[in-house]
Order: structure tokens, then C-alpha cells, then sequence
């Protein structure tokens, strides 16, 4: 048997969303303390400064007013349950909590700024924002707002850090190498500032967990680098109304925004549809200057800044593209769609989507070897030692066929695959190139060394021996 101390939906959010936690204890001051020691942000919204329990927070023991007894000092029982109910205004019965002389001396900077001064402080210490990637962006993006205050930062990633990364990710360290990206990132920022808190979520970001994650926080920050996430967040963004600091980097060049403001685009208003798959390479293709994620994370939080603080104007409606090499910064205007699928006024988005699917990276193939047919014969030409093996139908290679090639179908492949010597080089070829591709990612598969002959018999016609009919 133990204590029940049951939590109002809006303090769950700081108890990792449970809505009871048990606890043994003999009074409710004791029942508290051993409540906030497992989820401490839980103290700032119940308690003063001074210790004591806030006034538009009521806790009940049972069905009567602890006030009413002995305040923190009543007793409580085995079985007994307490309950906590904080005062209910304008939809958020969460108290904004106050600052520690501490942080007045830590914010010093701010505070002199009429802009922000404790107000704003305040705000940003009971503000949330989710990074979405402890990378290249998300580095100085979670950096510079566990800096300035923010009061919780989420990170979603579930990486661990590699030492290619830290040419750029600047959260992380050197003895961080192999370890999990969160636990480094986590360590970090609170090494900077023991006055926030940092949840992490180790997961990958999908269609199923991201809602649910996002209503957690006040402002997401897209750190992504592929386009699969980069619209699961925008969407997820769009569908729970949050706002999007949206950053992105390639090479030399940086792309930066805000979405999902009232009135303002999204975006897919921007891009309705992603670039076909592997036409725009990832920075671990193409690349990245590592200090270009320094200057676009950054911006990121200077826009997650402002939103918190409801200053300046807002980078929405506005496309910012950054040039490293030109040192340039162009600003495009962004409108909204008003037929956009998510944030348009007939939106078919109602709930995330298969985004694997819409980026067209499921039906991306595995790329093979290929050769041409002038490879083809220059091989011949030199007698390298291989199987030409021709994987087209037997009344085919009775019209045409290239002298020395061995026949097995495709469709006779599987079950006489066998017959070919494991240790050959296998070069495959079927009529036009695609027949020979399967064979060959099949041939692969089982172990073979195979390689495919682009074109096929047909480009062997056409280019090397003419007196092969074509058909
Ligand atoms: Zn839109």
C-alpha cells in the first residue's frame, strides 16, 4: 500500500505525462517532496520560492481541503489519495514561474534590455522548444537557448555521435564519440545552464509519435536533414498548431524560415512535393562547411527566441537563403497556399502521412555494378576471365546472342543459380539492361560477384557488332 497523489492534465507534462505517482510518506509536505525529487520541475509550479505551496494551488487529502487540516503538515495514510488542483485561467492552470535571484544575476544582460527585462525572462523560463536532431543545427540551436533561459528544451534523436560529426556539431565532444547523441547533448546544456531542464526522446521521429510529442512543447525547431522528417514535422506542426523554426544546410548554402504562423505559409506551401529521390544529395553525400550549421542553428534560435518573447517580426512569410561563399543573404517572400494539403482551406492532411512513401524512398532501388558494352568487349577483347551469363528466354537467344554467353532465364535463375561457379565474375545481360539488373541483385544476394551489362544485347548491336540482330 502506498499514497496516490493524482496530477491535473496540465501539470502531466512535467511528470513524463503520468497521471498518478505513488509515494510512501506520513504527511503531504512529505508526499510532495518525494513527488518533486522524481519529477523536480514539478517544485517551480507548486511551491514558492520560499517553500511554500503556491496559492491558486489546492491540495486535497481525500475529498477534504488540506488548508483545512494542517496544510503541508496534515497526515496521510496508506490508501489515502491526494489530489492536486491548481486555480484554472484562460485554458493553462500551470503557474509561470518566477525567477531565483540566481538567474536575475545569470540574465543580468537581458534583464538590462527594456525588450525583454524580467517579463521577458520569465517568459522565456516557462517557455518550451523542441529541437528536432542534435546535429549540425541542432547544436548551436540548443546551445544558445539553454544559454539565454529557455526553461525546457526537448531533443528527439536517436544517433549516437560519430567522430565525422564534430567537424560541425559543436554539442558534442570528442570523448562523446560513440555514445548517445542525447546523453551528450543533455550533459552539455546543462553544463551550461543547471537552471533548465533538457528531455530527451531517443526515438525516431515517425507519423505515429510525432503529434503527441510535438503538443508537448510551445515551438518546434526543424534541425532535420532529410525531407521524410523535414515534412512529418511540418505537418505535425500544421496539425497541433505550433510554429516551425525552420532551418536547413547544404554545402555552402542555408535555407532558414518560420511556419506555421496564423496567416502565414507552411512548408509545403513552399515546396508542395519533395525533389525526386537522389536528386538533392544529404550533407553526407554532398558535404557541408562546418561552421554553415553554426550560422543557420543560430538564427533558428534567435526566431524560437522572438516567438517566445513576442518581439520583433517574425521571419514568416519570408524565405531567407544564406550564401557562405558570397557572404550574401537574399530574402524571399513565401505566401500561403490556399490550396496547400496541410495548412490550406480544404486540407487533406488529417493526420501524418507515409512520408517514406511521399519522398519516394521506398521504391528507391539498390544500386548495382554496371558496365557498358564497350567495357563489355574491351574485356572480351582482353580474354578476361568471366561468365557472360545471358538471362533472356531461350527463343530470344535463338535470334540473337553474343558468342560465349552462357543461357540461364531469369525466371529459371532461382533454382539453377547453382550451376554457376561461386568464385566467377559474372557479367549478366538480358535484351535492354533491366531483366539483367534483377539477375544481378539477385546474384548478388546469394553471394555472387555479378555485374550488369547496360543496354543489353541491344546496345551490343547498336554499338559494337551490328551483325547481331536487334529484334
Ligand atoms: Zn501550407
Amino acid at each position: 500500500m502506498s499514497i496516490e497523489i493524482r496530477l491535473p492534465t496540465a501539470l502531466r507534462a512535467f511528470a513524463d505525462k503520468q497521471e498518478k505517482i505513488s509515494v510512501d510518506a506520513k504527511t503531504v509536505g512529505d508526499a510532495l517532496e518525494q513527488l518533486f525529487s522524481k519529477h523536480e520541475r514539478l517544485r517551480q509550479q507548486l511551491m514558492s520560492p520560499e517553500g511554500k505551496l503556491r496559492s491558486f494551488v489546492n491540495v486535497y487529502v481525500n475529498d477534504d481541503d488540506a488548508r483545512d487540516q494542517q496544510g503541508l503538515s496534515t497526515p496521510v495514510k496508506d490508501g489515502d489519495t491526494i489530489l492536486i488542483v491548481p486555480a484554472i485561467a484562460g485554458g493553462s492552470a500551470v503557474a509561470e514561474a518566477e525567477l531565483t535571484k540566481a538567474e536575475l544575476a545569470r540574465y543580468h544582460r537581458h534583464l538590462i534590455m527594456p525588450e525583454i527585462g524580467a517579463e521577458g525572462q520569465k517568459k522565456m523560463k516557462n517557455a518550451s522548444v523542441l529541437c528536432v536532431g542534435a546535429g549540425g543545427l541542432g547544436s548551436p540551436l540548443a546551445l544558445y537557448l539553454a544559454a539565454a533561459g529557455v526553461g525546457r528544451i526537448g531533443i528527439v534523436d536517436f544517433d549516437v555521435v560519430d567522430e565525422s560529426n564534430l567537424q560541425r556539431q559543436i554539442i558534442h565532444d570528442t570523448p562523446s564519440i560513440g555514445t548517445s547523441k542525447l546523453v551528450s547533448a543533455k550533459k552539455r546544456l546543462l553544463a551550461l545552464n543547471p537552471f533548465i531542464s533538457v528531455e530527451t526522446h531517443e526515438m525516431r521521429l515517425t507519423s505515429a509519435n510525432a503529434v503527441e510529442l510535438f503538443k508537448q512543447y510551445d515551438i518546434i525547431a526543424d534541425g532535420t536533414d532529410n525531407f521524410a522528417t523535414r515534412y512529418l514535422v511540418n505537418d505535425a506542426c500544421v496539425l497541433t498548431g505550433k510554429p516551425n523554426a525552420y532551418g536547413s544546410i547544404f554545402r555552402f548554402e542555408g535555407q532558414l524560415s518560420v511556419f506555421g504562423l496564423k496567416d502565414g505559409p507552411c512548408y509545403r506551401c513552399l515546396y508542395p512535393e519533395p525533389p525526386p529521390p537522389g536528386l538533392v544529395p544529404n550533407c553526407a553525400e554532398a558535404g557541408v562547411l562546418g561552421v554553415l550549421p553554426g550560422v543557420i542553428g543560430t538564427m533558428q534560435a534567435i526566431e524560437a527566441l522572438k516567438l517566445i518573447l513576442g518581439i520583433g517580426r517574425p521571419l514568416s512569410g519570408r524565405l531567407m537563403l544564406y550564401d557562405a561563399l558570397e557572404q550574401s543573404w537574399r530574402t524571399l517572400k513565401v505566401k500561403r497556399n490556399p490550396a496547400c494539403p496541410a495548412c490550406g482551406e480544404n486540407p487533406t492532411i488529417k493526420a501524418p502521412i507515409d512520408y517514406e512513401a511521399f519522398c519516394g524512398l521506398k521504391e528507391k532501388p539498390v544500386s548495382i555494378p554496371e558496365i557498358t558494352v564497350q567495357d563489355l568487349k574491351a574485356k572480351l577483347d582482353k580474354k578476361e576471365k568471366f561468365i557472360l551469363l545471358d538471362v533472356r528466354e531461350p527463343h530470344e537467344y535463338e535470334i540473337a546472342k553474343i558468342e560465349g554467353s552462357t543461357l540461364i532465364p531469369l525466371g529459371k535463375l532461382p533454382e539453377r543459380f547453382g550451376e554457376l561457379d561461386k568464385g566467377a565474375v559474372l557479367i549478366v545481360h538480358c535484351k535492354m539492361g533491366g531483366r539483367s539488373a534483377n539477375a544481378v541483385r539477385f546474384l548478388r544476394e546469394k553471394g555472387y560477384d555479378a555485374t550488369n551489362v547496360a543496354g543489353g544485347i541491344n546496345a551490343w548491336s547498336e554499338s559494337i557488332d551490328p551483325s547481331v540482330p536487334q529484334y
